[in-house]
């Protein structure tokens, strides 16, 4: 996975690097963690786990193979479990940390990381049991599509990868969403395409469930499929997606019906 060390599996390293004296527990996704964050460290890794796995099962055969990824699509990434009191020093693009309790991706070092927080921020909604392991597998998706040059593409089209890889991997796993989308807002005043940022965080909340209803109802309807071909369209794009052009995009990764079925949707 490129991670430093020997190939030899140690279950815990001490490292130095962006977070001098994060541990690292081994698996698909090297996890560092704070010392103090050794249990919640292991819950991650598993879901880490969990998401590479299922996530190249996704891509399958539509992922063509990259150097990286002899078992499937999935490249190497690691992750940084971050106490807040290291928050400051977490690898990230700019210059200024980012706010407090918001995972992100960055390729700000070598392999790319995600950054997640100790604890999610409150404006992450609905606090269920599912809460967690979903952001960690949206921020696994972007990492897996972002290892290669992706243009520009709308924002809704962007983030609906992401949250219809999570809800895919939920169903490999066997995590039940039932409660989780039952207490999203599927009308929050916007749909997908009309949602305009900037907005507050309340409101990209909304609009990210919102994305997580359309994509769990694609993947009921036309089987997960789609995702695979999602990510490969937008690898092949060369030129930045338009509006029109990205609901084509999405409509041809559906798949027969495709287009009738995103004008049905109260989503969209
Ligand atoms: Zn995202």
């Amino acid at each position: 996975m490129g991670s430093p060390g020997s190939a030899v599996a140690e279950p815990r390293r001490t490292v130095s690097g962006p977070l001098p004296g994060y541990r690292c527990l081994d698996g698909p996704v090297p996890t560092f963690h704070a010392p103090r964050l050794a249990g919640e460290a292991r819950e991650v890794r598993g879901y880490l786990s969990q998401g590479s796995g299922a996530l190249a099962g996704i891509l399958g055969a539509e992922a063509p193979d990259g150097p990286h990824t002899p078992g499937g699509g999935v490249s190497p990434v690691r992750a940084f479990l971050v106490a807040d009191e290291d928050w400051h020093g977490a690898p990230r693009e700019n210059a200024h940390p980012y706010p407090p309790g918001l995972p992100y991706f960055t390729r700000s070092v070598d392999p790319p990381a995600l950054v997640l927080p100790e604890r999610l921020s409150a404006v992450f909604r609905p606090r269920t049991g599912a809460l967690l392991p979903l952001t960690v597998w949206h921020e696994l998706a972007h990492a897996t599509l972002l290892d290669r040059e992706v243009v520009r593409a709308p924002l809704w089209l962007g983030e609906l990868v992401p949250q219809a890889v999570s809800a895919a991997v939920a169903g490999r796993v066997g995590l039940p969403l039932g409660e989780h989308l039952g207490r999203v807002d599927p009308a929050p005043g916007f749909t997908v395409r009309t949602f305009r940022g900037p907005a507050g965080a309340e409101e990209q909340m909304k609009f990210q469930n919102l994305l997580l209803l359309f994509g769990t109802a694609a993947l009921r309807d036309f089987g997960e499929g789609f995702i695979g071909r999602i990510f490969r369209a937008l690898w092949d794009e060369k030129d930045v997606v338009g509006e029109a052009r990205a609901e084509g995009l999405l409509a041809r990764s559906l798949g027969p019906g495709g287009q009738e079925w995103l004008r049905s949707r109260p989503e969209f």
